[in-house]
């Protein structure tokens, strides 16, 4: 790694460049580093810690992020610099202070960050300094992938068709080696803040453990992941969400080792699926709120005190539907839920409990450490029937079957709902806060209601 002493000419201040890390967390295949290391610029490394983003965050969540910023100040040798604050305060005062003339940064594309990254490009020009995109999280960069007449996609399947035709490059081999990473005399850190406490066991948050992540299911999962992936009781999908949320794995460097059998184009699919709903994000920024398909706007959903009695319920893992509770407790301890599980626990709160998605997606964004707002929102959506390629309202999911089909042996439910353990058939609903058959009627007569079918 070449650093740079403290000391600097009025030449060297021309040609340093502040790269500004968000969902970026790593060193290698990062184009905002490989640019500055192929133009030979000094680089100051920071991180913001915004209010409007930490504030929302659960614990469990922080604390990964926490670790993510170590590791990467590790990699960095140290040198990330770290404030607090609104970025369109801190970075033009960080870049004031650093005396760059250019802040890097990796594409965001969702709403906030788009609104963010507006604020701050414009406060930096008034002070001469230049506002650089350089990649995106995403293979293909939202907004790229349209039909024929230039109009985005509505519908999954020909998206993904387009996206693979459209394709992506293969990872950058430029390393830190090459960056002068640089340390400014005086600019102040105000450090990485020491986690909050936790009562959850997180994977470790380090690129190097993304890789390894990525090569053990490569190795050992990846053959497998058609017929395993929607059964949460075995190690059947990647555990690789986590890493692409913050950035320690970029999607290209997964897409590159895939070949053509059934389990890993399945895979790439499922990869397409993230593009999709951040592309779908991109261009209708408030589906991350509203209901994407209005006609369901009109629909009578519970916002009573008994209807906050019976969130918590579900998001403590309390409401006697055994699947549905081993899911939110699963959250609960990992910060991480099976996509089947996310599936069946986020239909229980839309169709059993008849709450809005909303809450539900707040709860998840909370605690996931691979929290994602285009992914979770849609992911939401999609169950709750008001989003893209809409599950048709009408197919409630049944817990009990679901649990029986995919958690045959009932590994899973055993394992993160242990009052389970003393049953005959650990699917059985014991002490349900609801009664399925009921509720799931009840779902269908005010979805009739709504649309008049
Ligand atoms: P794998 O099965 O190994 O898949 C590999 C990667 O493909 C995932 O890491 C993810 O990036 C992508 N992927 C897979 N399935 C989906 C999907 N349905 N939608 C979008 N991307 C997908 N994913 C998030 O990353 N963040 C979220 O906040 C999130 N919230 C969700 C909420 C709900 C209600 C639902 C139904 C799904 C949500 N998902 C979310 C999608 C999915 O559940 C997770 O990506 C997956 O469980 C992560 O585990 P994995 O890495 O082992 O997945």
């Amino acid at each position: 790694m070449a650093n740079c002493g403290a000391g600097h000419t009025a030449l060297m201040v021309a040609e340093r460049s502040i790269i500004w890390f968000r969902r970026d967390l790593r060193v290698h295949d990062h184009p905002a580093l490989a640019h500055a290391g192929r133009e030979g610029r000094e680089v100051v490394p920071v991180f913001v810690l915004d209010p409007a983003l930490v504030r929302p965050s659960g614990a469990p969540r922080l604390a990964f992020m926490y670790r993510s910023l170590r590791a990467l100040d590790a990699s960095l040798g140290g040198r990330l610099v770290v404030r607090h604050g609104d970025p369109a305060a801190v970075i033009p005062r960080l870049a004031s202070e650093a005396e760059a003339d250019e802040v890097v940064v990796t594409r965001d594309y969702a709403p906030y960050g788009r609104a963010r990254d507006t604020a701050v490009a414009s406060a930096l020009a008034h002070a001469g300094v230049q506002f650089a995109g350089k990649g995106t999280p995403y293979a293909v960069a939202p907004g790229t992938v349209v039909k024929a007449d230039g109009t985005p996609y509505a519908v999954f399947t020909p998206f993904s068709r387009a996206w693979r035709d459209v394709g992506w490059p293969q990872p950058l081999i430029d390393t830190v080696d090459n960056v002068a990473l640089h340390r400014v005399r005086g600019l102040t850190d105000d450090g990485i803040p020491d986690d909050p406490s936790i009562d959850c066991e997180l994977p470790p948050a380090t690129e190097p453990a993304a890789h390894e992540q990525w090569e053990s299911f490569v190795a050992d999962g990846l053959d497998h992941y058609a017929s395993r992936r929607n059964e949460p009781g075995v190690a059947g999908t990647s555990r690789i969400s986590p890493y692409l949320r913050w950035g320690q794995v970029h999607p290209r460097q997964l897409l590159s080792d895939l070949g053509d059998s059934r389990s890993h184009d399945t895979f790439r699919t499922e990869i397409a699926w993230r593009e999709f709903y951040a592309d779908v994000l991109f261009h209708q920024p408030d589906t991350a709120r509203r209901n994407l398909q209005h006609k369901l706007d009109s629909m009578e959903l519970d916002d009573d005190a008994e209807a906050g009695a019976r969130f918590v319920a579900w998001a403590e893992g309390r409401t006697g539907y055994p699947i549905v509770d081993a899911g939110m407790r699963q959250l609960l301890a990992t910060g991480w839920m099976h996509n089947r599980v996310r599936m069946i626990t986020a239909s229980f709160l839309v169709k059993d409990l008849h709450l809005p998605w909303q809450w539900g997606a707040r709860h998840f964004m909370r605690h996931l450490v691979d929290g994602d707002l285009a992914s979770n929102q849609h992911g939401w959506q999609w169950t709750a029937g008001t989003g893209t390629d809409a599950a048709p309202y009408f197919r409630v999911f049944n817990p009990i079957s679901q649990g029986r089909k995919f958690d045959p042996d009932g590994d899973y439910v055993r394992r993160w709902a242990g009052d389970a353990e003393a049953a005959v058939d650990v699917h059985e609903p014991r002490d349900p806060i609801v009664d399925h058959a009921v509720e799931r009627a009840e779902a269908l007569r005010r979805y009739q209601q709504a649309t008049g079918r």
